[in-house]
């Protein structure tokens, strides 16, 4: 008998939750391996637990995840629809960046994640979760743009914008964020 997608992320969720791969579990509160609909057709990717997100286990819970909600309304997409997850699966201290060590050991969490879930859309929050399909890219002169790829397989539209966090230290991201959201609710007005 196959397993349904929810029994396959769950099954990801258990092995995040026992992973000593990074020392990054040992001072995390919780794993926060990601959440939402396993039928998403978007899925977003941000780069790593903050402090709300480690002391709950969820995806998005702080300040950033409440401009995420905001951004998804005026695109008219509830939040139940889509499924959030992160690059890195447990918080950095002090939120540091993540490095490249630990994205190289965390990332095939993510990887399974895509994989099961076979999204159409990936909206990339942020420089880290963007690199992940474009290394070599800046986010300055990518994002808000809508990129058709093959990546493992899979036919993915991906959408690279700033990561919530920027938009809300700084007003001209936010004021981009803002626009790259536009261009989202009209791509997806357009493809029906
Ligand atoms: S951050 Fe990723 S690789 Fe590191 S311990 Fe957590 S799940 Fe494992």
């Amino acid at each position: 008998m196959s397993l349904s997608k929810s029994q396959q992320l769950e099954y990801i969720s258990h092995l995040v939750g026992e992973c000593k791969k990074c020392n990054l579990y040992k001072t995390a509160t919780n794993p926060v391996p990601g959440a939402g609909n396993p039928d998403a057709e978007i899925l977003f990717i941000g780069e790593a637990p903050g402090a709300h997100e480690d002391q709950q286990g969820l995806p998005f819970v702080g300040n950033s995840g409440k401009l995420l909600d905001k951004l998804l309304n005026t695109i008219r997409v509830p939040r139940s629809d889509v499924f959030i997850c992160n690059i890195l699966k447990h918080r950095p201290p002090e939120n540091r960046d993540p490095q490249e060590s630990e994205i190289k050991v965390c990332t095939p969490y993510l990887k399974a994640q895509l994989k099961i879930i076979k999204p159409k859309i990936v909206i990339t929050l942020g420089r880290f979760s963007m690199n992940y399909f474009f290394p070599q890219e800046k986010i300055s002169r990518i994002h808000g743009q809508i990129r058709n790829i093959t990546w493992q397989d899979l036919p993915l539209t991906i959408i690279p914008v700033y990561h919530p966090s920027a938009g809300l230290r700084n007003g001209a991201m936010l004021e981009s964020l803002k626009k790259d959201f536009i261009t989202i609710g009209k791509y997806l007005t357009a493809k029906g």
